[in-house]
């Protein structure tokens, strides 16, 4: 991206009246170019008044006068690295770039709040509660999601997941001072809301520019996601309402599922793939569920429920799970 473009776009949301941004900055590799990237914080900053940047890196270019850049910066600017689990399973998607990360500078920099971002996908499945216990043990928060556009086949693929969450659900049971990843930290207290839950929206409370200066609905719908599987321009109508399937509108999850626009987007028109990430969802949804009822009923002490904000909601929101979503 050229700074005209990245600058642009910066004026236009000031122009539109934006007080507050949240810039994610995405790549491939967003520290390719640190020169260019240092000087669109900066300018993000002289001109929005209140300006916290993220960006998403595999980490292996943050060294030297990039991290003490970085460390100065830490108030305002974050790294999520992309980390997929031990030396073997990260190496076997990501150009063997393990021995490249400085692991200690991250936790020395964001501490209790520093982040990977790990994929499971059908190939690295069965390691799931491996690598993530891989990542926690070296200091991270782990933030997950099922790789996108992958080959997933519900009768092969689900039994697999449910196995991988089982034993992480025993892992944080009996590991309270860890943090569960984020697939097991599903908002069940929302289940049986009735309120307008604040959804993303993209082209109203977000934007997304590619270096072209091409607009998409949101990152993950640039070409350079899904091999442009996903790709939605910023003309297109993208929302959530009605889910991936007709039988999202009665089911029981609906709150807390499908909720990213340019999933639904993307799988709507697509019946095979959406019954069968269903599926996994609901796996995932199951495995939420059961996991706060045990911990309400053998670990009421743990941290985990120290840190809800509505318990009395989550218990029921998990027990609606249980009884009304079949897998
Ligand atoms: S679990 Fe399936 S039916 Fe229910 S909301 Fe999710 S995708 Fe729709
Ligand atoms: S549309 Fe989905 S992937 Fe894109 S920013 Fe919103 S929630 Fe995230």
């Amino acid at each position: 991206m050229s700074f005209d473009v990245a600058r642009r776009t910066i004026d236009e949301t000031v122009s539109a009246g934006c007080k507050k941004l949240r810039l994610l900055l995405m790549g491939g590799e967003p520290f390719m170019d640190f020169d260019l990237l240092r000087r669109v914080v900066e300018y993000a900053r002289d001109h929005v008044e209140n300006v916290h940047i993220k960006t998403v890196s595999n980490g292996t270019l943050i060294h030297g006068e990039v991290q003490q850049w970085l460390y100065e910066n830490r108030d305002s600017v974050f790294v999520s690295v992309s980390l997929d689990g031990d030396r073997e399973n990260h190496n076997r998607n990501r150009c063997g770039s393990y021995d490249k990360i400085d692991f200690p500078f991250f936790i020395r920099t964001y501490g209790k709040e520093a982040e990977a971002s790990m994929v499971a996908s059908t190939e690295n499945l069965d390691s799931l509660c491996h690598n993530v216990q891989h990542v926690e043990g070296l200091g991270f928060n782990v933030k997950c999601v099922l790789a996108d556009d992958d080959n997933w086949d519900a009768e092969r693929d689900c039994p697999r997941l449910a196995e991988q969450l089982d034993r992480l659900i025993q892992y944080y049971l009996t590991h309270p001072e860890r943090k569960p990843f984020t697939m097991l930290r599903e908002s069940l207290g929302n289940v049986n809301t009735q309120m307008n839950i604040g959804h993303c929206r993209p082209f109203v409370n977000m934007h997304c520019v590619a270096p072209d200066g091409q607009r998409y609905a949101c990152h993950r719908c640039t070409p350079y996601y899904n091999n442009g599987a996903w790709q939605i321009l910023e003309t297109d109508t993208v929302s959530s309402d009605g889910g991936i399937m007709e039988s999202c509108a009665s089911c029981v999850a609906r709150n807390v599922c499908c909720v990213c626009p340019a999933l639904v987007h993307s799988l709507r028109n697509n019946k095979p793939m959406a019954a069968t990430m269903c599926r996994l969802f609901r796996v995932v949804h199951r495995a939420n569920a059961a996991f706060v009822a045990q911990l309400f009923l053998s670990h009421p002490e743990h941290p985990y429920i120290k840190s809800m904000q509505h318990p009395a909601e989550m218990i029921d929101g998990a027990r609606s799970i249980l009884t009304h979503l079949a897998l």
